[in-house]
């Protein structure tokens, strides 16, 4: 604590990402893709012009824009980019949730969301999940100052159909819908097709996941022009900038490489399903997951003490330590060879 810090910044309880380790280790702890991005991105890297650099990139990030609208059948002008999604989200949370009314979302879902209510002075209103870890689209109402969650839902791993995403679209309709995709794409459904029937609705995805990139910081939002033009307000108060010039090259690279999206979107899938049949035959419960990581537990081992044994055994997966989720590992599906040395090592620790 110190008495330079704004009232705001005493009471905040910033977002603890999980650890970046400096030996190596199996990294399963961040849902970072095991597989290199596409070729392309390489070829952009080293021959990008150093020269290029003296100039200050576009404002308005038009080329990566319209590769992303390409890619996502909507226009340019409803799409908006930034410095990682969490800078989007973060940018989203001050233009459209500083509300009179509360912020509606799941209990259990990605943690940096009640971080920016802090920051930002949101109040926020909690829904439990179902009885099978399902986010409950039926508890949000008209009445809220805005919805967030997770589309499939982080750390949880489901997620809802785009029919289920337009019923809450039917009732919630004066204020933002706020569905973040970073998992999507390892086999959940967009909700994007329905940016073009909901004004209120704001869909966020990532370049950091499903296109290996976490290390170049591009996330993206899609929505109404209404919506696009709210957040550029805010980005335009804050930093002219977000998007690099080589970020920006890199990220244009890797969308045009769908091959290289698909299959290895499709090998991480693969992976996961087997690596979930794996862990129920050590008798773990394992979650249903859509997206690049698993949620599981152990009806007797204690997952803090399983923490602690992988990471002695050089595996290092993500324990949470709330009420909630304190029986539970979170664990980011790797390459075939990690996943062996995983359920290797629990075989080990369950003995
Ligand atoms: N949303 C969710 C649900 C996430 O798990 C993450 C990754 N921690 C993000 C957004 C942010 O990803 P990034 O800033 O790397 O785009």
């Amino acid at each position: 604590m110190s008495k330079f810090w704004s009232p705001v910044v005493r009471e905040l309880t910033p977002y603890v990402p999980g650890e970046q380790p400096r030996e190596r280790l199996i990294k399963l702890n961040t849902n970072e893709n095991p597989y290199p991005p596409a070729p392309g991105v390489e070829t952009v890297l080293r021959d990008f012009p150093a020269d290029h650099l003296r100039l200050y990139p576009d404002p308005e990030s038009r080329a990566l824009r319209e590769a992303l609208a390409r890619e996502l059948g909507v226009t340019m002008q409803e799409v908006f980019v930034g410095n990682g999604s969490d800078e989007v989200l973060a940018l989203a949370f001050q233009a459209f949730f500083c509300q009179e009314r509360p912020l509606a979302m799941p209990a259990i879902t990605y943690s940096f969301y009640p971080v920016y209510c802090k920051l930002y002075g949101v109040e926020r209103r909690t829904h439990v999940l179902t009885d099978q870890w399902q986010v409950d689209l039926d508890a949000f109402g008209p009445d809220c100052g805005g919805v967030v969650f997770a589309n499939p839902n982080a750390p949880t791993g489901h997620g809802h159909g785009r029919e289920a995403i337009a019923g809450l679209l039917e009732r919630v309709t004066e204020s933002v819908v706020l569905v973040d995709e970073a998992y999507v794409d390892f086999g959940g459904e967009s909700a994007v097709p329905l940016v073009a029937r909901y004004p209120n609705l704001l869909v966020t995805g990532t370049f950091s996941k499903s296109r290996s990139l976490a290390g170049l910081r591009l996330g993206y939002a899609v929505g109404s022009r209404e919506l696009i033009e709210g957040l550029e307000r805010v980005k335009n108060s804050f930093n002219s900038y977000p998007i690099d010039s080589l970020a920006s090259a890199a990220g244009v690279a890797a969308l045009e490489d769908r091959e290289h999206f698909d299959a290895c979107r499709e090998k991480v899938i693969t992976t996961r399903e087997r690596t979930r049949r794996r862990l129920a035959d050590l008798g773990f419960e394992v979650l249903p997951s859509q997206t690049n990581f698993v949620l599981t537990r152990h009806p007797e081992l204690d997952a803090a003490q399983l923490f602690v044994g992988l990471r002695e055994r050089g595996i290092l997966v993500r324990h949470f330590n709330t009420e909630a989720l304190r029986d539970f590992l979170r664990i980011t599906i790797g390459t075939e060879d990690e996943m062996d040395s995983l359920i290797e090592t629990l075989e080990t620790l369950c003995r």
